[in-house]
């Protein structure tokens, strides 16, 4: 596997790959790899003949009372990962490779953006909007990967790239699981064992609201209700938010569509999980 840490070497080689017929797949994340980006390696790897993986720690779409300077990082680790499942090319670049101290230029995806982590994490989607329009540039991709984990990203991302004309198929990967339902996510290590122990009740709490649907109720305070009724009842989880919304557009609804997007988010002191699930699929 090829490392690259400025934009002019990840560029040549994309040149040269694309030059010779090969469809490229990109990857971009944030490191501390964990099975759930794998698994958007792996697809990338079974539909694209190079692909590239970036890791980033994004300043630009972390709060500034956020976790950006303790994110978890182990790039040894994460390149040893990404050499064993085949990736052709990883770029690492700097902060200041990327924003080169002058940065000015914003990418603000409307509308989708306002509601869930939107409304909890202000600048949030726009930092992540900027980074991948960046990456989307200096990689020049044929296809995409993210994550169903990240729901919103992925719909904002999608909306950006059709609103843009951005020559690129943005492809949706299912959310990987620990065996007891946690979603997999870097900020798991952030857990206590006692959190970590509790933490498998959003996805719960999802999957009781999931199987109500499949009984027949459509009223969406009801589902809500439960949700909410269920995290309340956990000892140190606090509710950020939990919300059905229409797909794509993410609309409010008092009674639901299908299919409709659950999520929630959860802080476990001070950690926040995310997860999701789509009602009636
Ligand atoms: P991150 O490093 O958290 O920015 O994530 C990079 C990509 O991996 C994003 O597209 C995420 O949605 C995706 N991802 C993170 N966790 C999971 C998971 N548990 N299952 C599937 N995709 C994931």
């Amino acid at each position: 596997m090829l490392i690259f840490k400025t934009i002019p070497e990840i560029r040549d080689f994309v040149k040269r790959e694309k030059s010779g017929g090969k469809t490229v797949g990109f990857v971009p994340t944030m490191g501390y790899l964990h099975q759930g980006h794998l698994s958007l390696v792996e697809k990338a790897r079974e539909e694209c003949g190079t692909v590239v993986v970036s890791i980033f720690v994004n300043p630009l779409q972390f709060g500034p009372r956020e976790d950006f300077s303790q994110y978890p990082r182990d790039f040894a680790r994460d390149s040893a990962m990404l050499g064993d499942c085949g990736v052709d090319a990883l770029f690492h670049p700097t902060g200041e490779e990327m924003y080169n101290g002058h940065h000015n230029t914003f990418v603000e995806v409307a509308g989708v953006t306002d509601c869930l982590c939107g409304k909890s994490r202000p600048g949030h989607f726009r930092g992540v909007a900027t980074v991948v329009t960046k990456l989307f540039n200096i990689v020049q991709p044929d296809r995409a990967y993210f994550g169903q984990k990240d729901a919103q990203q992925v719909l904002v991302i999608r909306k950006m790239a059709r609103d843009l004309d951005m020559p690129l198929a943005v492809v949706t990967v299912p959310t990987a699981r620990e065996p007891d339902g946690l979603a997999m996510s870097s900020r798991n290590v952030y857990l206590t064992p006692d959190q970590r122990e509790k933490a498998p009740v959003l996805y719960k709490s999802l999957r009781a609201a999931a199987e109500a649907v499949s009984a027949g109720e459509r009223d969406v305070n009801k589902l809500v209700g439960m949700v909410k009724q269920v995290i309340n009842n956990t000892e140190g989880a606090v509710m950020d938010y939990v919300e059905i919304r229409s797909l794509p557009d993410l609309d409010e609804k008092e009674w639901l569509d299908l299919p409709s997007l659950m999520a929630l988010a959860v802080r476990f002191g001070k950690t926040r999980l995310i997860d999701n699930i789509v009602l009636g699929e």
